[in-house]
């Protein structure tokens, strides 16, 4: 796996009951996932001969983030080593331009949107559509909202054309809530889909996840499933697909972006599914049969852990497990800085009130928010 972050770490602890070797490409030797796996290389995935070094006496290679160049991921296919997903997949998840273009073309559901050419060309969409507010993206490197701007008027517009990186302007969507679609595809073609699953975002960040998604429609939900699974085949995606979704006023389903990992929605998988996305991901580019993705129980609760102003949880996971022995703790060994995603927590059971309260309260006692 390409990238040391948490999804490496976690996917890696999936592998472990599979026998599966785990060979990983870390930038740092303190990154979260290089701490935990025995064979590692330190190196650059930007740099071509590092990840060819790197895949040599590897049966596959996969990713835990999408910024490896396509044209290096290219290349190790044409040295014979499968890449999964693969650079034709990928740069769906990559080029937020090249997504919208490809889901259109397919049909998919997506918000009103275009390159633009500068904040003159801002505001001539913004009156193609309903007007001002308008969502501007660059169509590369955007994460965690950044890379993502609302404006409100063309000189509000300058500053993503700043970067030199081409910009996408999309109409800002009046939705109810966030959603996620998570399927898993293997290279011979099967594929499970996860129950739809709401994702609570705080400035750009997700923060919370219920699945399944409470009160969402089976039309809606099937929907969203049906589009997850769409995307997957007609993209020809190998291993995890999350379809980030908005569920609109007017009740419908819109396609925000594309992740082709593990991804932060698909956290609850870990406890709340029989399979988790992480081992389903691994099976997946691999080309194993898939494991199935239902629920274990009736609801789960994810909730990111951020660094708050202690950098010492060693107190508060006295608390938070004395209070909820039935609390389930992932954390990623990173250093506590504020508001960075040091760790999630997952609960579950039958009163979804009860399972949201337990998860929320561990992960602000977690952060240091709240003191009791
Ligand atoms: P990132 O690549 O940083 O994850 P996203 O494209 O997912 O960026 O956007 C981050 C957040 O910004 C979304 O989760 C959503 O809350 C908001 N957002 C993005 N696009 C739109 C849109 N067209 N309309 C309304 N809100 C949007």
């Amino acid at each position: 796996m390409v990238g040391g972050g948490q999804l490496a770490r976690m996917t890696h602890e999936a592998g472990i009951p599979l026998g599966i070797r785990f060979k990983l490409l870390s930038d740092t030797p303190q990154d979260s996932a290089a701490q935990v796996v025995a064979d590692v290389v330190v190196g650059d995935y930007r740099d071509l001969e590092t990840l060819r070094d790197f895949a040599r006496g590897c049966d596959v290679i996969t990713f835990d983030h999408e910024h490896v160049p396509t044209e290096h991921l290219k290349a190790l296919e044409a040295d014979g080593i499968p890449v999964r997903p693969g650079p034709d997949a990928l740069v769906h998840a990559q080029d937020k331009g090249v997504m919208r273009d490809r889901l259109a073309a397919i049909g998919v559901p997506c918000p009103r949107n275009r390159i633009v050419a500068g904040p003159a060309d801002v505001a001539r969409f913004a009156a193609e559509g309903d007007g001002w507010p308008v969502v501007l993206k660059t169509v590369r490197g955007g994460y965690d909202g950044k890379g993502v701007w609302v404006v409100r008027d063309e000189a509000g517009a300058a500053e993503p054309f700043r970067a030199g990186v081409p910009v996408l302007a999309e109409e800002k969507v009046d939705f109810v809530r966030e959603l996620a679609a998570n399927v898993v595809r293997s290279p011979h073609g099967q594929a499970v889909a996860y129950p739809v699953v709401e994702s609570v975002q705080v400035d750009g960040v997700c923060n919370e996840v219920v699945a399944p998604a409470p009160g969402l429609s089976e039309e809606l939900s099937g929907e969203a499933q049906r589009i997850a699974l769409t995307v997957a085949e007609e993209l020809g995606v190998v291993g995890h697909l999350a379809v980030e979704l908005f569920e609109t006023r007017d009740g419908r389903v819109l396609v925000n972006e594309l992740a082709m990992r593990p991804h932060n929605s698909g956290h609850w998988t870990m406890d709340g599914a029989v399979t988790s996305q992480f081992a389903n991901h691994l099976r997946a580019v691999l080309d194993l049969p898939l494991g199935d993705p239902r629920p274990r129980s009736r609801w789960t609760v994810m909730a990111n852990v951020l660094g708050g102003d202690y950098p010492d949880m060693y107190p508060a996971y006295l608390h938070c497990m004395a209070r909820d022995p039935g609390l389930k703790i992932h954390m990623y060994g990173k250093d506590v800085k504020p508001g960075r995603k040091v760790g999630h927590v997952n609960t579950y059971g039958d009163d979804l009130d009860e399972v949201r309260e337990r998860a929320r309260h561990a992960a602000d006692y977690l952060r240091g928010t709240i003191t009791e």
